[in-house]
């Protein structure tokens, strides 16, 4: 059952920062509260005051710049984020994680900023927009602040944000002539959260990336180095180096063998579709 609350609607980032800090410790943001309301039933957490920012325009913008980068608001469902014609191709990753978050439903309510801040090892969102080199935009009382996603994780469920941080942005830079996939492994043919996925980029001048899902505390960058024009050429390298930092762990999804054996098959899948996509495929 889920536990008593008081819900607050925010109209603005000023009203939400006032909410939280009036009500801190016991305040969480909620988006759309497919995590939160979740774990709220589970048990998990128990605020006894929730911070609605769903209705805050900031929070819902969603563009591409005249440069090619992508801002996207905290508060853009996963299905906005889909329905977004002009996505540059160079952010494709970001494109295949998004198609497979969850059913057509959830994505209606899940938020990119949700899924972040949620930081699951095993979110959908984290390795493209790791191997995109994506930014988190946040507000607090003292100010505002912008943290790479790589600094943002720091463990299970655990990110760099304040209790009285509201994440306001993701931004993705313009891509240029990178190329990136995304494929992910699930116990069923239906939807669940990954097993194991694996991001890959390359080019846009930044080598080749890998961002690895569900295979460590914390969604994972790993920079590959070698002659990043040729896939062929990177992808040996590329195993060797996905397989040296993961610290997969057995739990009901996976066990921690079965996970770096599926990180040696999905780096190979990743680069596999990034090649298909550098020849105009995929
Ligand atoms: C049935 C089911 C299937 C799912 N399948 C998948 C899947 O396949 N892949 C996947 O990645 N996830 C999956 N999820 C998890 C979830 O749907 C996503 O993580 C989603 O993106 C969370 O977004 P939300 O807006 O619902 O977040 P919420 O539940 O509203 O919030 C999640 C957390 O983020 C915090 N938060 C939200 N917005 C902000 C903000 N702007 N600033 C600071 N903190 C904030 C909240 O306080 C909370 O702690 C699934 C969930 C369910 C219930």
């Amino acid at each position: 059952m889920l536990p008593r609350f008081q819900y607050h609607k925010a109209e603005t980032i000023e009203q939400a920062l006032d909410l939280l800090a009036r009500n801190s410790p016991d305040a969480r943001i909620l988006a759309g509260g497919t995590d939160l309301i979740v774990g709220m039933k589970e048990g998990d957490c128990t605020p006894k005051h929730v911070v609605d920012v769903k209705a805050i325009p900031e929070l819902r913008r969603l563009e591409v710049g005249a440069d090619g980068g992508l801002a996207i608001g905290a508060c853009v469902t996963v299905n906005e984020l889909l329905e977004l014609e002009d996505m540059p191709p160079g952010m494709a990753a970001l494109r295949d994680a998004a198609s497979v978050l969850a059913t057509h439903q959830l994505r209606n309510r899940a938020t990119v900023g949700g899924n972040i801040a949620n930081a699951s090892p095993a979110c959908d969102l984290g390795p493209p927009l790791l191997v995109l080199g994506a930014a988190v935009s946040a507000a607090s009382p003292s100010g505002r602040r912008t943290v790479s996603l790589g600094e943002f994780f720091t463990g299970v469920k655990r990110t760099c944000l304040g209790v009285d941080e509201v994440i306001t942005a993701v931004d993705v830079p313009p891509p240029g002539d990178t190329v990136s996939a995304f494929v992910k492994r699930r116990r069923t043919r239906g939807h669940d959260l990954a097993t194991v996925s694996v991001a890959a980029a390359l080019g846009g001048g930044r080598g080749l990336r890998l961002g690895l899902g569900a295979v460590a505390e914390r969604p994972l960058l790993v920079e590959v180095a070698g002659d990043v024009g040729d896939v062929e050429a990177v992808r040996g390298a590329a195993v060797r180096a996905a397989l040296a930092a993961v610290a997969p762990i057995d739990d009901v999804r996976a066990g921690a063998e079965y996970r770096r054996s599926m990180v040696e098959l999905l780096v190979g899948e990743a680069l596999d579709l990034v090649a298909e996509r550098m020849r105009g495929g995929g």
